[in-house]
């Protein structure tokens, strides 16, 4: 396995979660001080199950998806929609997903999006960059294995 890297495999490995990622100014965020109602708003009108949720100074804080939102204002009985507008987003956001920095590689971003459709990639300061989806790392590998597709059926 380890003997030769060739060039696809460098190529491979020389992949970072900084070459791959949407940057911050083109992902979907909410702020943590918003009411449940916006950030449901924002995740209904862009089609995204969950979003990045940043604080004033655009520091990532968490995530924030369609699912936690409609579980929190879920009552005994019946969907207590009034609770949209009482809730902030940081009551009820994810804070457990892992992150990822500019600098990991490939491997580093592979292992971390396995229970994520998306992980958000963060500076040393905790400052959002912006996000590494699943769907990203899917179609590098899958050009890596059609492009090397050949060896995979070379016997020693
Ligand atoms: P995709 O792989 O494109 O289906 O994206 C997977 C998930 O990543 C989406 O459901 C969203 O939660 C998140 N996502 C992808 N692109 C964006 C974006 N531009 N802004 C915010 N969230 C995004």
């Amino acid at each position: 396995m380890n003997k030769m890297k060739n060039a696809e495999s460098m190529q491979l490995i020389d992949i970072t979660a900084e070459t791959m990622m949407i940057p911050s100014e083109k992902v979907a965020h909410v702020q943590v001080g918003n009411p449940l109602e916006h950030a449901l708003l924002v995740l209904v009108k862009s089609g995204y199950s969950a979003v990045p949720v940043l604080d004033v100074s655009y520091k990532y804080k968490g995530t924030i998806g369609k699912t936690i939102i409609l579980n929190s204002v879920l009552g005994l009985e019946r969907f207590e929609m009034e609770r949209l507008s009482n809730t902030k987003v940081h009551e009820v956001m994810n804070t457990q997903t892992p992150c990822l920095k500019k600098s990991d590689d490939i491997l580093t971003c592979l292992k971390t999006v396995i229970d994520y459709p998306f992980v958000c990639v963060v500076d040393e300061e905790g400052y959002f960059d912006g996000i590494l989806t699943r769907r990203t790392i899917l179609k590098q590998l899958n050009n890596y294995f059609h492009l090397n597709k050949n060896q995979l059926y070379q016997v020693e």
